[in-house]
């Protein structure tokens, strides 16, 4: 094990086969997450996505970057990925945080690692094809181009098996999970993303936007009214990746995210620093994409217990909260953990515990995205003083998901077994009413 590494004993590797039967949907970071995942914890695993290669996933939904919380980046690390992670991260060492007018607000330290572990950040098509190769070489089947078009249960239906369902904020199971149709509704903001390369575009050459690059990787945010925009450079100041939270009001029907216009940024940051101007200018396109929420499901789990939704499919979560993609590992960390010490003949009383386990946590974590977006979309020039921080809370980012599932599993199992089986609740906030089921 690399010296990074934190040293907690896991029974995670080399584990004899459950027998349990696991179908993934959608090969996400959350489905591919699981499927690694469930392989290390001894299920025979296959992933179906619809799309027919994968790089088909590469030009809307993976221009910009994605960065992973330590509380994923501790999984990754045991995957034996830090290295192939670590070179094509962000490695600035601050964030510089600034009001609308360019006045420094505070400056962020992020030194690494922290809590024991690190972050992950880069281009999302970089990672992924990190998290597909992976998945391949631990001899994951992944069957591109396999759309799921219905579900249904029965008896003979895979008694020793479990549909899990990461296919996304638009997700076809979640109505057969639920029961009803519950599409997700549109946050109030849209982003703007770019990616583009400095020299190319002549950020290295402009006084007012040089700053990203002749200095290494750099991590600027401006916070203002209704709007922020996160501007990073990775690869030594090579690229840069622009990211434009902006009010937005319109439908959600069809695509919810489309080419965006760059006069239209312009438009929106005319009264900003005149760097995030010349930064903007210099991007060559950009993708405008909705931002979606859902309320709290009122489960994860199907009726029988056999199909299971995680990842954006349960949850989809602000950018503000940094955490979508890391929850979702989290999800498949605990869950294939679940299925490993309940067995075979018990997957629903694993999909349930884990259920249990992970709801209250995610929801937690879905708020910190919300708290901060309209903290930060609050400040006023000269706003310095206030704390305005990327939050890093250590219950967030100390977690680990591994150690905390085979902490935790026997007690909540063995409350379900005795109490029977009840759909989840959170602290403060109303659901709709709890079904009795047993397990
Ligand atoms: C602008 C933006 C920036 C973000 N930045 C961050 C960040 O920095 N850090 C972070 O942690 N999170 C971030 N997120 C959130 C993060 O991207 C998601 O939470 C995460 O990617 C969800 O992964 P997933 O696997 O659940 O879903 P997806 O990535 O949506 O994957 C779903 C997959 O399922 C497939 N699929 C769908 N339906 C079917 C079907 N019927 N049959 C077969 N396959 C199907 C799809 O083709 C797709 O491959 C951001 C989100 C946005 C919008």
């Amino acid at each position: 094990m690399a010296e990074h590494q934190d040293q907690v004993p896991l029974p995670s590797d080399g584990v004899s086969d459950t027998g349990i039967d696991v179908i993934v949907v959608g090969a996400g970071f959350g489905g591919l997450a699981c499927a690694i995942e469930c392989k290390r914890k001894g299920h025979r695993v296959m992933i179906l996505e619809k799309v027919h290669e994968s790089k088909q996933l590469g030009d809307v939904r993976f221009i910009g970057m994605l960065s992973f919380g330590i509380n994923a980046g501790r999984i990754m690390a045991r995957w034996g990925l830090h290295e192939k992670l670590w070179c094509i991260s962000r490695l600035a060492e601050d964030l510089r945080i600034h009001d609308y007018l360019g006045g420094v607000i505070q400056v962020q330290k992020l030194s690494l690692p922290l809590f024991g572990a690190f972050s992950y950040s880069g281009h999302r098509g970089r990672l992924h094809d990190i998290f597909v190769e992976h998945a391949k070489s631990l001899g994951i089947e992944i069957r591109m181009g396999h759309q799921v078009v219905e579900y249904w249960e029965d008896e003979a239906n895979g008694k020793a098996g479990v549909k899990i369902q990461t296919d996304g904020v638009k997700s076809l199971a979640r109505q057969f999970v639920i029961g009803y149709r519950d599409s997700p509704k549109p946050s109030g903001y849209a982003i703007y993303r770019a990616w583009f390369d400095a020299e190319e575009h002549g950020v290295t050459t402009d006084p007012l936007t040089d700053f990203m690059s002749i200095h290494g990787d750099q991590f600027y945010t401006w916070i203002g009214k209704d709007m922020h925009i996160i501007a990073v450079s990775v690869g030594g100041g090579k690229v840069v990746c622009l990211l434009i939270t902006h009010k937005d009001n319109t439908a959600v029907d069809g695509d919810w995210s489309s080419p965006g216009k760059i006069e239209d940024i312009l438009d929106l940051v005319k009264d900003w620093d005149p760097r995030c101007v010349a930064l903007v200018s210099k991007a060559p396109s950009c993708i405008d994409w909705k931002l979606l929420v859902h309320d709290p499901l009122p489960t994860w789990v199907s009726k029988s217990g056999r199909v299971v939704l995680i990842g954006d499919a349960a949850h989809p979560f602000l950018p503000s909260s940094v955490q979508g993609a890391s929850q979702a590992i989290e999800d498949a960390t605990t869950l294939a953990i679940t299925l490993n010490l309940a067995g075979k003949d018990n997957v629903p009383l694993a999909t349930r515990t884990w259920e249990s386990m992970r709801y209250q946590r995610v929801r937690d974590a879905q708020l910190v995205g919300e708290t901060t977006r309209d903290k930060w979309h609050g400040a006023k020039a000269g706003d310095s003083g206030k704390s305005f921080e990327l939050p890093m809370p250590e219950w967030l980012m100390a977690f680990d998901a591994e150690a905390d599932a085979y902490a935790t599993y026997y007690r909540i199992a063995r409350s379900i077994v005795e109490e029977g089986y009840r759909r989840p609740t959170l602290s403060g906030e109303e659901l709709t009413e709890e079904v009795k089921e047993t397990p």
